[in-house]
């Protein structure tokens, strides 16, 4: 094995790094703090033939309880930066999009309020394609910078192939930087826009539990007729439902709730077994939506 770069870090604890706080362990980690650093990680992992995973906040990921034998990376430095352009907002990768949505209102800069409630970074938020209450991530997106072993590109998002909470990143193509283009508007209608969404999201959803969101995607199968993954799950009985650490949430069943000492494995298994609840209900497979980070082994009644 080659020298490793310098801050790289061994056997790093990775639950703390996730919402729903569950999960072992990455042989490897290091937080890079600038484009020039995070190439050189990805070029040193690729060397060693180490696979690489990005966390950003960790809002929509479920780490194996064996963790990840490879690099995992946490963007910091530059990378978390939120700067104005004229009517551009320039986000590193690692930036939190809350954050980056309170700025921009008080800038003056419309189109990004759905972020407001979107608990993670602008990467994960363009890996994932994420979005909320119509606000629409592929609109307001210019460009992004991304950093692979090779160098840095600039993509538009068009060459990001996004689909329903989807891009074709791959998952050693890490988003350095993003810019929005927003539009010019009153800070003060601008903010009571993001304080209306923060208080129907209060409204529908639990807060202030370890979760990682959305468990499943809304399913596009008919027999759904239109109905939220969370809705079907609900009929399904699966509202409260728990193994061991892990509950299907009281004010939302599509969100997993990690109630102390939760571990990944029992996620997994409430998952299957509202996965399962569902298919024989309404003969529906519900496809996860949460991201999975290490040698992640479904229960054996995953398969439907
Ligand atoms: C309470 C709650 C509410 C939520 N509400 C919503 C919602 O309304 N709408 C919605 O769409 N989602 C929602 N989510 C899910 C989650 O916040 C989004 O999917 C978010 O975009 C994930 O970003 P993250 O930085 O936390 O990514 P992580 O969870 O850390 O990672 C998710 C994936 O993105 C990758 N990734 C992270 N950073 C980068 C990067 N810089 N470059 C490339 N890949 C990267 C990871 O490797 C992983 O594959 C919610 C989650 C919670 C906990």
């Amino acid at each position: 094995m080659t020298a490793a770069p310098e801050g790289i870090e061994r056997d790093f604890p990775l639950a703390r790094l996730t919402t729903v706080r569950t999960g072992g362990r990455a042989d490897w980690f290091a937080r890079p703090g600038d484009e020039e650093q995070l190439v050189e990680l990805l070029a040193w992992a690729h060397r060693e033939g180490l696979p690489v995973g990005v966390v950003g906040s960790g809002s929509n990921l479920l780490v194996a309880d064996r963790g990840f034998r490879g690099l995992a990376l946490k963007l910091g430095g530059e990378l978390v930066a939120i700067e104005r352009d004229g009517e551009r907002l320039l986000c590193g990768g690692g930036a939190r999009l809350p954050s980056a949505a309170a700025k921009a209102a008080g800038w003056g800069l419309a189109g990004l309020e759905f972020g407001v409630n979107i608990p993670g970074t602008a990467g994960g938020a363009v890996k994932m394609n994420a979005n909320a209450y119509g606000g629409q991530l592929a609109r307001i997106l210019a460009w992004v910078d991304v950093c692979t072993f090779e160098g840095r590109d600039r993509r538009q998002p068009e060459q990001l192939g996004f689909a329903y909470r989807s891009s074709n990143l791959g998952a050693e193509e890490v988003v350095a930087r993003a810019s929005f283009l927003l539009a010019p508007g009153d800070p003060a209608a601008i903010g009571a826009t993001l304080a209306a969404m923060r208080k129907k999201r209060r409204e529908a959803q639990p807060s202030g539990i370890k979760t990682f969101g959305s468990t499943f995607k809304n399913p596009a199968d008919e027999r759904a007729g239109g109905r939220t993954a969370g809705q079907l799950l609900e009929a399904a009985g699966c509202r409260g439902l728990r193994v061991g650490g892990a509950r299907f949430a009281e004010k939302h069943a599509n969100f997993v709730e990690n109630t102390g000492e939760a571990t990944t494995a029992e996620v997994l298994e409430l998952m299957a077994e509202g996965r399962r609840r569902v298919y024989q209900r309404f003969g529906i497979e519900l496809e996860p939506e949460v991201q999975l980070l290490g040698d992640v082994r479904w229960p054996g009644g995953w398969e439907l």
